[in-house]
């Protein structure tokens, strides 16, 4: 039987508690797990690529099924190249699931032998979100709380 593998996709900046609990409830569930920083808005992103891609890596260090990539372009032709036939979202409320419903069926649309599988986060980090999480390390404040030990910005 080929191996189940699936791509986390997302910016990351920075990683948070929030995909943590994501990947490490998510891993049960697959052979591989590739956390996948997306490249495309680069120029919108306050951290680097590569510092973002370390992170994650210092946070699953120990995890032999999961592995950190960059990739550019779509998702779903990432997906092909690295043999992923499931993407891995996170919802947290109403709002992501009005954006991941669009996405995931236009990528659908697009490669039907690849799925989306979506995980409700937990209520302790549905408050969590990195754009906030950059607000707070841009003005100077202790955003720790929020992020994995692993990562100290
Ligand atoms: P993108 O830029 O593609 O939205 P993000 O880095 O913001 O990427 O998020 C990647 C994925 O993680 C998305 O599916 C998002 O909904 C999910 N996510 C973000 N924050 C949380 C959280 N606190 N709990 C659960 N899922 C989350």
């Amino acid at each position: 039987m080929s191996k189940k593998i699936a791509v986390f996709p997302g910016s990351f900046c920075p990683f948070t508690k929030g995909h943590e609990s994501i990947v490490l409830r998510a891993l049960p569930l697959f052979d591989e797990i590739i956390i996948s920083v997306g490249l495309n808005s680069e120029k919108n992103n306050y951290f680097s690529i590569d510092e973002r891609v370390q992170w994650i890596k210092d946070v699953f260090a120990d995890q032999k099924k999961i592995s950190v990539l960059k990739y550019e372009g779509l998702t779903i032709e990432h997906c092909a190249k690295v043999k992923a036939k499931y993407i891995l979202r996170g919802l947290r409320n109403s709002h992501d699931f009005k954006f991941e419903k669009g996405i995931s069926q236009m990528n659908l649309s697009m490669d039907s032998t690849i799925e989306t599988i979506f995980l409700i986060t937990e209520p302790k980090y549905s408050h969590i979100s990195s754009t906030i999480v950059r607000d707070i390390i841009k003005n100077g404040g202790d955003a720790s709380q929020f992020l994995p030990k692993e990562i100290n910005i």
